[in-house]
Protein backbone atom coordinates (compact mmCIF):
# COMPACT_ATOMS: atom_id res chain seq x y z
CA UNK A 1 0.00 0.00 0.00
CA UNK A 2 1.06 3.46 -0.66
CA UNK A 3 1.49 6.06 1.87
CA UNK A 4 -1.29 8.46 2.05
CA UNK A 5 -1.58 12.08 2.55
CA UNK A 6 -3.98 12.72 5.43
CA UNK A 7 -7.38 13.73 4.42
CA UNK A 8 -7.07 17.32 5.37
CA UNK A 9 -3.88 17.33 3.19
CA UNK A 10 -5.53 16.36 0.01
CA UNK A 11 -7.25 18.53 -2.63
CA UNK A 12 -8.31 21.60 -1.25
CA UNK A 13 -11.07 22.67 0.92
CA UNK A 14 -14.12 22.61 -1.67
CA UNK A 15 -13.50 19.05 -3.26
CA UNK A 16 -13.10 17.86 -0.10
CA UNK A 17 -16.12 19.12 0.49
CA UNK A 18 -18.04 17.91 -2.23
CA UNK A 19 -16.71 14.45 -0.87
CA UNK A 20 -18.33 14.75 2.44
CA UNK A 21 -21.49 15.78 1.79
CA UNK A 22 -21.59 12.29 -0.97
CA UNK A 23 -21.90 14.44 -3.97
CA UNK A 24 -18.29 13.91 -5.58
CA UNK A 25 -16.54 15.42 -8.31
CA UNK A 26 -18.05 14.44 -12.24
CA UNK A 27 -16.45 11.49 -14.00
CA UNK A 28 -13.25 12.08 -16.13
CA UNK A 29 -12.43 8.52 -17.10
CA UNK A 30 -12.93 5.13 -15.70
CA UNK A 31 -10.73 2.05 -15.17
CA UNK A 32 -12.47 -0.79 -14.41
CA UNK A 33 -9.76 -3.44 -13.37
CA UNK A 34 -9.04 -0.87 -10.57
CA UNK A 35 -13.27 -0.37 -9.61
CA UNK A 36 -12.67 3.31 -9.73
CA UNK A 37 -13.07 6.15 -11.76
CA UNK A 38 -11.10 9.20 -12.26
CA UNK A 39 -12.33 12.94 -11.03
CA UNK A 40 -10.61 16.49 -11.11
CA UNK A 41 -11.52 19.34 -9.03
CA UNK A 42 -11.88 22.40 -11.24
CA UNK A 43 -10.92 24.73 -7.97
CA UNK A 44 -7.73 23.39 -6.91
CA UNK A 45 -6.90 20.76 -9.84
CA UNK A 46 -6.13 17.69 -7.61
CA UNK A 47 -6.81 14.16 -9.41
CA UNK A 48 -9.12 12.22 -7.39
CA UNK A 49 -9.75 8.65 -7.75
CA UNK A 50 -13.27 7.36 -6.57
CA UNK A 51 -13.65 4.28 -5.60
CA UNK A 52 -16.93 2.28 -4.10
CA UNK A 53 -16.57 3.70 -0.88
CA UNK A 54 -14.19 6.00 -0.37
CA UNK A 55 -11.84 8.85 -2.74
CA UNK A 56 -8.06 9.80 -2.38
CA UNK A 57 -6.09 12.22 -3.94
CA UNK A 58 -3.86 10.66 -6.72
CA UNK A 59 -0.75 12.68 -8.00
CA UNK A 60 -0.71 13.32 -11.80
CA UNK A 61 2.12 10.26 -12.97
CA UNK A 62 -0.55 7.78 -11.41
CA UNK A 63 -3.70 9.63 -13.01
CA UNK A 64 -1.74 9.17 -15.99
CA UNK A 65 -0.72 5.76 -15.36
CA UNK A 66 -3.95 3.96 -14.70
CA UNK A 67 -6.33 6.57 -16.95
CA UNK A 68 -3.83 6.90 -20.15
CA UNK A 69 -6.72 6.96 -22.09
CA UNK A 70 -8.09 10.25 -20.39
CA UNK A 71 -5.05 12.01 -20.98
CA UNK A 72 -4.65 10.55 -24.72
CA UNK A 73 -7.76 12.27 -25.65
CA UNK A 74 -6.63 15.25 -24.15
CA UNK A 75 -3.79 15.54 -26.08
CA UNK A 76 -5.39 14.00 -29.40
CA UNK A 77 -5.91 17.96 -30.37
CA UNK A 78 -2.36 18.68 -31.13
CA UNK A 79 -0.91 15.72 -32.41
CA UNK A 80 -3.28 13.91 -35.25
ZN1 LIG B 1 -9.89 20.95 -4.84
Amino acid sequence: MTQQKPWELQGCVICRRMWEIGEGLPELAANAERHARLTQCEACGAFWEEFERYAVEIPPADAQRYYPEYFQKMRGHNTS
